[in-house]
């Protein structure tokens, strides 16, 4: 792609960015809310003004230091889960095909009118309905929201999370009392599991010790009896798979 046809495709998004945000505040009246906040574990964006509130889900499309004038791509941060980076990898695989060396480079020296252009451009890849700037951390995000999330699927996202002393938010994980993150009692599951895998509605991380399991299989399944002895605790998904580890790691 020639440069003055990018220019020009970059120009185009952005105007369709700025119509997009007139509809958007025509729909959500986003100056109501007082409160913003975001859960990378979740993937879903809060507006909320005391006990209502208003859910999308998003994707995190760079952050800019207005100190060094650098972005940095969503993309390229790994620790980001893949929920938060819609239409990302298209845009740098566009970039790729391309040649635009901006999107395709994890940090690039820009400005902040150019970061919302590339903004523009990660709304049109993710089929976005609004770009949101807010700033963390002496950063600015630059966001794109991409789908309004109905209250009851809010309410059973949030039901699937907990929140963690050691790990802040993850998915919530079902363990037998005697798991723990120091002692061997053997790891035995429903499936098996694997860190940030993708789970069904109907699923979720469970596990037990080899006790637990040979009373299970004695008994024939769960029965009241043995559940209790299980007594089956709440954790996070990461404390699970410490559990995990410290329970398969050989010697
Ligand atoms: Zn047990
Ligand atoms: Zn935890």
């Amino acid at each position: 792609m020639k440069t003055e046809n990018y220019e020009y495709y970059k120009q185009k998004c952005l105007e369709e960015l700025f119509e997009l945000q007139d509809q958007f505040n025509t729909n959500y009246n986003l100056d109501y809310y007082s409160n913003w906040y975001y859960d990378h574990a979740t993937g879903l964006f809060t507006f909320s003004k005391d006990d209502e509130e208003i859910n999308f889900t998003y994707t995190l499309v760079s952050t800019y230091s207005r100190k060094d004038n650098t972005l940095q791509w969503g993309w390229a941060k790994h620790n980001l889960p893949s929920k938060v980076k819609h239409g990302l990898e298209e845009l740098r695989q566009f970039g790729i095909d391309n040649n635009i060396e901006e999107l395709n480079t994890a940090l690039i020296s820009t400005n902040e009118e150019n970061a919302w252009a590339l903004t523009a451009m990660a709304a049109k890849f993710s089929k976005g309905i609004m770009g949101y700037r807010p700033v963390s951390d002496h950063l600015l995000l630059f966001v794109v929201l991409n789908e309004y999330i109905e209250p009851d699927k809010v309410k059973r996202i949030k039901e699937k999370y907990i929140k963690c002393n050691e790990h802040k938010s993850a998915r919530v994980a079902f363990v037998c009392q005697h798991l723990s993150k120091t002692e061997k009692t053997g790891f035995e599951e429903a499936f098996e599991t694997w860190p940030d895998m993708e789970l069904d509605e109907d699923d979720d991380l469970e596990a037990w010790c080899s006790e637990c399991e040979e009373i299970r299989l004695k008994d024939g399944g769960w029965n009241d009896e043995n559940m209790k002895y299980s007594n089956i605790k709440l954790v996070c998904e990461k404390c699970h798979f410490e559990m995990k580890d410290n329970n398969l790691e050989k010697g």
